[in-house]
C-alpha cells in the first residue's frame, strides 16, 4: 500500500484516484503528523510526501522515520512545487530509495517513478525473506550438526567398552587354547577374530577422535623423541602383517622431532594403511624422509589406484571419500581428516600428489623446534 501525505484535500483525491486507477492501494494523511501516526502502525511500499506542509514538513517526516525499523526501507518520492537539490532530499533518508517529482506532475514520469519504487520494495523485502530463512536454515543444519557429534561421542564411547572387554577375553581364550595345544584351526579362526576385533578398536578410536575434535578436546602430550625410530618400527610392524607390499626405506637418518609421538604414530600408520589398501596389487611403497633444520617432511609413495586432480583439495575433509572407488574400499573417510588435524596443531600441513592409475604420494611436514641447550 502506499501512504500520500498532502495537506490540500484536493490534491490527495486526484492523486489517490490517480494511483487507484492505476491498480495500486492507497491509504491518505492530511498533515506530517497524521503521516508519522499511520507509519508506526503500518509498512507502507511507498510513501509519496508533499514537501511544503504546515507543521512537519515532508523533509522532516523523511527524517524523523529513518529511525523508525518499520519504515526505514520503505522508499519516499517528495512532490515539490520547486527543483529540489538532491544533496537536501537525501540528507535525512540514506537509504538510497529517495526521489522527487516537481508540481504540477507528469502523470507518466509520476506513475514510472512509483512502479519502479514499489517493484524495488517488493524486492527488498523478498531478499530479507529469503535471508532470514537462510538464516533459520544454517541455525537449523548447526543444531543438527552438533546432534551428531554429540551421538558419534555417546556411540562410540558406549562401544569402547564391551569392545575393550571382549578384546581381553579373546586374548585370554587364544592364549589358552595355545597351552592346551588346541586344533590349528580353532587357532585360526580365533586369531581371525582377534583380528577384526582389532580393526573394530581402530574404527571406534577413529570414531572417538572425530568427536574429540569435533568439542576441542583432542589432547596432545608433548616431549622430545626420536622420529626415525618410531616411524621405523610403524613401517616394520606393517611390514610383517602386510608381505605382499614392499616397503622402501628412503633419506632416513636420527632425527628429534617434539611432538606427540603416539599421534604422529598414528598419522604414519595411517597414510601407510592407506598406501596399502588403495595399491591393491601389492607393489612398493616408498618412504622418504627429508629434513632442514627447521622442517621434517614426510613422503609416503604408493604405485596404486591414485586421485583424480580435481578431488585432492577434499580428501582431508571430514567423511570425503572418492564416490567411484568407495565401495571397493572400506572405510569412513575420517583417517586423513584425523591426520590434517593432527599435523595441523604440530602447526605442520599436510598435501598429496597423485596420477589416477599411477600412484599417489602423501606427505607432511611439521616444524623441527631446535634443541633447548642448558649452559
Ligand atoms: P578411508 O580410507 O577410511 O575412506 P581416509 O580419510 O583415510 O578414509 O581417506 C579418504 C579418501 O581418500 C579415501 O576414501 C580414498 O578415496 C582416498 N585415499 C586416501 N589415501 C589414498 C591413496 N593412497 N590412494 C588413493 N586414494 C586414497
Amino acid at each position: 500500500m502506499i501512504l500520500i501525505v498532502d495537506d490540500k484535500p484536493e490534491n490527495l483525491i486526484s492523486l489517490r484516484i490517480f494511483l487507484e486507477q492505476s491498480g495500486f492501494a492507497v491509504d491518505e494523511a492530511s498533515s506530517g503528523e497524521e503521516a508519522l501516526k499511520k507509519i508506526l502502525k503500518t509498512v507502507y511500499s511507498l510513501i509519496i510526501l508533499d514537501v511544503q506542509m504546515p507543521g512537519i514538513d515532508g523533509f522532516e517526516v523523511a527524517e524523523m522515520i529513518t529511525d523508525y525499523n518499520k519504515a526505514k526501507d520503505t522508499p519516499i518520492l517528495f512532490l515539490s512545487a520547486v527543483n529540489i537539490d538532491k544533496q537536501f532530499i537525501t540528507k535525512g533518508y540514506l537509504t538510497g530509495a529517495v526521489d522527487y517529482i516537481t508540481k504540477p506532475f507528469d502523470p507518466d514520469i509520476l506513475l514510472l517513478k512509483v512502479k519502479t519504487f514499489n517493484r524495488l520494495f517488493e524486492q527488498t523485502n523478498q531478499l530479507k525473506k529469503m535471508q532470514r530463512s537462510l538464516k533459520r536454515e544454517i541455525e537449523h543444519r548447526k543444531e543438527l550438526e552438533s546432534k551428531k557429534d554429540e551421538f558419534l561421542s555417546i556411540a562410540s564411547h558406549e562401544l569402547k567398552t564391551p569392545l575393550t572387554s571382549v578384546r581381553g577375553y579373546i586374548q585370554l581364550i587364544e592364549r589358552m587354547l595355545k597351552r592346551e595345544g588346541a586344533h590349528p584351526q580353532i587357532l585360526s579362526h580365533i586369531s581371525k577374530a582377534s583380528l577384526q576385533i582389532n580393526k573394530l578398536g581402530d574404527l571406534v578410536a577413529d570414531l572417538l577422535d572425530v568427536s574429540k575434535i569435533a568439542s576441542g578436546k583432542m589432547e596432545f602430550t608433548l616431549k622430545e623423541f626420536r622420529f626415525d625410530k618410531m616411524a621405523v618400527e610403524a613401517i616394520e610392524s606393517l611390514q610383517y602383517v602386510h608381505q605382499d607390499h614392499i616397503m622402501v626405506i628412503k633419506g632416513f637418518s636420527e632425527i628429534i622431532v617434539y611432538g606427540d609421538e603416539m599421534r604422529l604414530e598414528q598419522v604414519m600408520v595411517n597414510f601407510l594403511t592407506n598406501a596399502i589398501k588403495y595399491s591393491p596389487e601389492g607393489k612398493e611403497i616408498h618412504i622418504e624422509m627429508i629434513h632442514t633444520d627447521h622442517e621434517l617432511e614426510v613422503r609416503i609413495t604408493d604405485f596404486g589406484i591414485g586421485i583424480s586432480q580435481k578431488l585432492q583439495d577434499q580428501l582431508f575433509e571430514k567423511y570425503f571419500r572418492v564416490e567411484e572407488t568407495s565401495v571397493r574400499f572400506q572405510g569412513l573417510g575420517i583417517g586423513l581428516f584425523i591426520c590434517s588435524e593432527i599435523i595441523q596443531r604440530h602447526n605442520g600441513s599436510c598435501g598429496v600428489e597423485s596420477e589416477v592409475g599411477k600412484g599417489s604420494t602423501f606427505y607432511f611436514t611439521i616444524p623441527l623446534i631446535p634443541l633447548q641447550v642448558n649452559s
